[in-house]
């Protein structure tokens, strides 16, 4: 086993399995296996003893070498009686009390499985509308978050993870202006990410400075008009002053929706990289591109990334089969459409590896092609298994079917953030640059541990400029850039996500994008003394780009940040 003491730390704590006392019940090896013999079970009825093991073998290895790995839930629940093993999950909110509370209910069961769940809010009557039974007020889709946002801290104490939400709000909606300054104050609605869900509609107005109509949720009669420019102008602000909100493209998320008959895509899950129907879930995985090179680290193994993908897409589809489901409903979706999101993780350190910077050309060029690749096989994969397996059983109700390809899932790529799953496999997260070159870590006898990127530790070891002063150097300066240290070669290849400038970001996001299924989890950051202008061409560059959605994060932006450069503890 080649984890990090980081690593087995994170595993032991919350993905381990363990007595009633705390004691361990296994070590990391007999989690991978575990998980393994779980997932491979689901080909019980597709083939023989022999070829069981084989695949179980198969599924073992490809995790245990950090080749690729499932999403958290399914590391921390396959083969367990809780046996949730999706991420991403979208519950419909209704413009009833019942409707309301019952998706607070249904969250709160998800959360408490380790799932994470994104809700639209653009269905409730806006603040201020009749309420027929009682005569009474809406309190509108804030006042009602405010609850969910609630219900998710309580949930927290005892669940697997603290619990994510996304929240939505169309961009038409009576309430979007108290909707896009409603986390100004950062200390409520925690819980939640949040995205404005914009149209084509009205980025044109914004673009001619016109008008826009708000419409009456429920009616879809114009009730007001506000100038799109000022509106986008508001938004391009409050994430400029905290990161929030993020967009997201709704009528792209439905232009990609595979199968429209079955409803409108109206939100994403936490993260935003996973669109989905209303009670749909989807599990994702992630391949680990830095173990995917050649020996001599000159390029990719082809070759190997294809059998990985192969696997990778019979793993995630299994998934699907053995899966326990929190409710009857996601039950139906999930299994009815079969959508599963395969990405890929430590992408900048592959980069560095391969002497390519991240904010070049020649970066991008390999992301298209590297991403093109994947998705090509993953489809083919797909279609392999819909000739053994069958198609998904909704295929009538998708284009698929119109086109008569026969797929055995509704979608098969997305880009995840993996935040743990990359703290697991040792590598950069998902598509990201890389945060920090090196780190002070504080321990427990006040003394400081520098931790330092282990792709650039190997270089600086065999270009002879390896010190720990240099390093502790690095994690207080927070890059190598003008570092006369550190050799210029050397410099430009290892830019972090602050020395990247936020169109590179962005044109790395949509060369990803162009060849997802699903969406790309990103964000761009941008440096303290970025200015909204700055954000706002963001923005209309994801927009020009294709992205379905954008996060920005202007460093220090919020007084709790999750990674500081130069004072992680
Ligand atoms: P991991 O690395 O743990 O597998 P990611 O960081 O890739 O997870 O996140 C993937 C998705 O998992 C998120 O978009 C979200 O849907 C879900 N998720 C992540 N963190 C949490 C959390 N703390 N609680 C609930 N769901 C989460």
């Amino acid at each position: 086993m080649k984890l990090s003491d980081n690593a087995v730390k994170v595993l032991e704590k919350r993905y381990l399995e363990k007595d009633e006392n705390g004691n361990l019940l296994e070590d990391c090896d007999g989690m991978f296996r575990r998980v393994a013999k779980a997932i491979a079970s689901a080909d019980a009825a597709y083939t023989d003893e022999k070829g069981l093991a084989a695949i179980e073998q198969e599924f073992y290895d490809m995790m245990a070498n950090l080749e690729f790995l499932p999403n958290s839930p399914t590391l921390m629940n396959a083969g367990r009686p809780l046996g949730q093993l999706s991420a991403c999950f979208v519950l419909p909110v209704e413009d009833t009390m019942e409707g309301i509370f019952e998706s607070i209910k249904n969250a709160a069961l998800i959360h408490k499985s380790g799932g994470g769940t994104g809700f639209s809010f653009s269905r409730l009557r806006a603040k201020g509308s009749a309420v027929n039974s009682t005569g009474g007020v809406a309190s509108g889709p804030i006042s009602f978050m405010k609850v969910f946002n609630a219900a998710t801290e309580a949930v927290k104490q005892g669940g697997t993870r603290r619990g994510a939400n996304m929240g939505i709000l169309r961009i038409d909606h009576p309430d979007i202006m108290e909707f896009i300054s409603c986390k100004s104050d950062n200390s409520e609605i925690t819980n939640f990410n949040l995205s404005v869900g914009i149209t084509e509609d009205f980025m044109k107005a914004v673009e001619h400075n016109l008008e826009y109509e708000l419409l009456d949720p429920k009616t879809k009669e114009p009730v007001a008009k506000l100038n799109a420019k000022e509106v986008f102008d508001i938004i391009v602000e409050m994430a400029w002053k905290n990161g929030e909100p993020g967009i997201i493209f709704l009528d792209r998320l439905n232009r990609d929706n595979v199968t429209p008959k079955l409803g409108e895509i109206e939100s994403t899950n936490p993260c935003g990289e996973q669109p989905l129907l209303p009670y749909e879930a989807c599990n994702l995985g992630s391949i680990n591109l830095y173990n995917m090179m050649d020996d001599s680290h000159k390029g990719l193994d082809f070759e190997k990334l294809e059998n990985t993908v192969r696997k990778a897409v019979r793993f995630l589809d299994n998934v699907i089969e053995v899966n326990k489901y929190p409710l009857p409903e996601i039950d139906k979706m999930t299994r009815g459409t079969r959508k599963i999101g395969l990405g890929v993780m430590g992408w900048a350190d592959t980069l560095c590896a391969l002497g390519l910077a991240y904010n070049s050309q020649a970066a991008i060029d390999l992301a298209d092609k590297v991403m093109s690749f994947i998705s090509d096989i993953a489809m083919k994969a797909s279609q392999n298994l819909a000739e053994l397996k069958g198609v998904f059983p909704f295929y009538e109700d998708s284009i698929y079917d119109q086109k008569g390809i026969k797929v055995r899932n509704a979608t098969t790529t997305t880009i995840a953030p993996t935040g743990t799953l990359s703290l697991i496999a040792g590598v950069s997260s998902g598509i990201e640059p890389i945060f920090a070159i090196s780190y002070i870590r504080n321990v427990m006898d006040n003394s400081e541990l520098v931790e330092v990127n282990p792709v650039f530790k190997g270089a600086a070891l065999s270009g002879n400029f390896y010190s720990e002063e240099l390093m502790k150097k690095i994690a207080r300066v927070g890059t190598v850039k003008n570092m006369n240290e550190v050799p210029v070669q050397v410099q430009e290849i290892f830019v972090t996500a602050h020395d990247v400038l936020p169109e590179w970001h962005v044109k790395m996001q949509a060369a990803f994008q162009r060849h997802t299924d699903n969406a790309v989890s990103k964000t761009v950051n941008l440096s303290h003394d970025a200015t909204t202008d700055d954000v706002r061409e963001v923005f209309t560059l994801a927009y020009k780009t294709q992205c379905k959605g954008v996060t920005i994060y202007r460093d220090g932006s919020r007084d709790l940040q999750v990674l500081n450069i130069g004072k992680v503890k």
